[in-house]
């Protein structure tokens, strides 16, 4: 079965029995946890979607490795057409969730894999790429979502990681034998590790020699022996555990901890181990790739809370005050210079040795650093059309309490037309738009810090011909 359908997909993960702990406590069943099941119902709309007539052209292709139609967050791009598509299939989520649905971070895995395992064999004519596209063809085959197992907890950032007082700040390989290896060590901000079958690590860093243990890649499914997810908490948890979310769509981010203790990798799921000179390479690729994801989704999230801002603006009877208008304006352009940044950098994008295509770098992280600002600039003018109410409003449990429950209806009445329960529903979204921390967070730090992406500009970046520019402007002669 090519294509799941999300009520597969959720079933297919009630099969898996990974270790899970949360708030404490060992979590027995992560699927049926309203925490946990928010950030999975959101990942379900990526299956979803591919039920939908609407879309399903879209976010299915024919996979040239199976032969057979997958779904395109399983599908590195194998054209400049895979590569648009991605950011409008993004930008479409984006506004169908308004968050986060967690499920790029492994298909940006598999891209930034598949040239690099390539690259890897032509230099030491090892057989990772073989291997990798026989893990690719089963993830297509399954309809598996897969999460990226990128950052590690890195210690003292003053030291590289065989410097470290604690070895395992780093994750690494600590036994090797001829069925596979053995690695230790954790990853910080898992998006999604339980709504995912697979978990994919990289290296987190570019690695100097010396630091060989340290340079890996491997593939295992999220229920491993010895692998241990710690869901973390985040500013809005009790919408989903005490249920006083007024009825709003129960979409959610999560990212856990991953705990590797002596995990066992077998050797057909090893796609690098020990080649520090690629290590760079392989998570420079990855973070590029998520990069020009993030211009889409975090463009069709301000799709919806643009939607939202205009509404409470009629909900609230000021949407023909002229300075509402223009902060909604302010709204959409920044949408749409998110968008076309990350659509330039797909439309630049060139084929890689492996048959890829990568994106344009300078323009991904441009796109990115525009939205580290222009996100949260985003939310200020939400929260400044919608007005304060965003941050005290009674919960469900005061809504049906039958003594203030009538009270509150009287109060928070907007515009006679509108049901006082509607203009609730859209504060409490605004609220969730704008507050989410695990997504917020992730519009300066998704994909690696905002230094990060300034430099990966200045070392992509064409320097030289840029000062050729204005020598010859100036008259310089050379
Ligand atoms: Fe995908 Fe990352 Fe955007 Fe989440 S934040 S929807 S994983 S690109």
């Amino acid at each position: 079965m090519a294509i799941k359908t999300k009520q597969e997909y959720i079933e297919s993960l009630k099969q898996l029995k990974p270790t899970v702990y949360m708030f404490g406590e060992k979590i027995e069943n992560p699927v049926d946890n309203p925490r946990i099941f928010a950030g999975i119902n959101t990942t379900g709309a990526t299956y979803e979607l591919a039920e939908m007539e609407d879309y399903r052209d879209m976010i299915t292709a024919i996979s040239p490795f199976t032969g057979e139609l997958v779904n395109r967050f399983t599908l590195p791009a194998q054209s400049i057409e895979d590569l648009v598509m991605r950011v409008k299939l993004n930008r479409i989520l984006g506004g169908y969730t308004g968050t986060c649905f967690q499920r790029c971070t492994g298909l940006d895995c598999l891209g930034a894999l598949s040239i690099v395992t390539h690259n890897i064999d032509r230099k030491y004519e090892t057989h990772y790429y073989d291997r990798f596209i026989d893990f690719l063809k089963y993830m297509q085959t399954n309809d598996l979502t897969g999460n990226a197992g990128v950052t590690d907890m890195k210690g003292d950032r003053s030291l590289s990681p065989h410097e470290q007082e604690d070895k395992d700040l780093y994750l690494r390989v600590v036994d090797k034998n001829k069925e596979g290896i053995i690695v230790r060590g954790a990853k910080a901000h898992q998006t999604g590790s339980l709504s995912s079958h697979e978990i994919i690590v990289l290296p987190t860093r570019a690695l100097r020699e010396g630091n060989e243990d340290y340079a890996l890649a491997f593939a295992i499914p999220a229920d491993t022996k010895g692998l241990i997810h710690i869901v973390g908490r985040s500013s809005l948890d009790t919408r989903e555990l005490e249920g006083v979310d007024c009825g709003n769509i129960r979409y959610s981010k999560y990212c856990p901890t991953l705990i590797f203790n002596d995990v066992f990798v077998p050797r057909e799921r090893v796609f690098m181990c020990g080649e520090v000179e690629f290590a760079g390479e392989a998570v420079g690729r990855f973070s590029a790739y998520h990069r020009q994801s993030h211009g889409g989704c975090k463009a069709g999230k301000i799709d919806a809370m643009t939607g939202a801002a205009q509404i409470m603006a009629e909900y609230n009877g000021t949407n023909k005050v002229g300075h509402i208008r223009e902060k909604i304006v302010d709204m959409i352009h920044r949408a749409e210079t998110l968008y076309g940044c990350s659509l330039a950098a797909s439309y630049e994008g060139k084929k890689e040795p492996s048959g890829t295509y990568f994106i344009d770098p300078v323009l991904a992280n441009a796109s990115k650093i525009h939205e580290g600002k222009e996100m949260a600039e985003a939310g200020r003018l939400l929260v400044d059309v919608a007005g304060g109410y965003v941050a005290n409003l009674p919960s469900d449990k005061d809504l049906k309490n039958p003594e203030i429950g009538p009270l509150i209806q009287k109060y928070f009445k907007g515009v006679a037309d509108v049901p006082t329960m509607n203009r609730i529903k859209m504060f409490r979204l605004v609220e969730k738009m704008v507050l989410e921390s695990a997504d917020t967070i992730s519009d300066i730090h998704g994909g690696g810090s905002a230094a990060a992406h300034r430099l990966t500009i200045y070392r992509e970046s064409d320097i030289n011909y840029k000062k050729r520019c204005a020598k010859r402007l100036a008259g310089i002669e050379e």
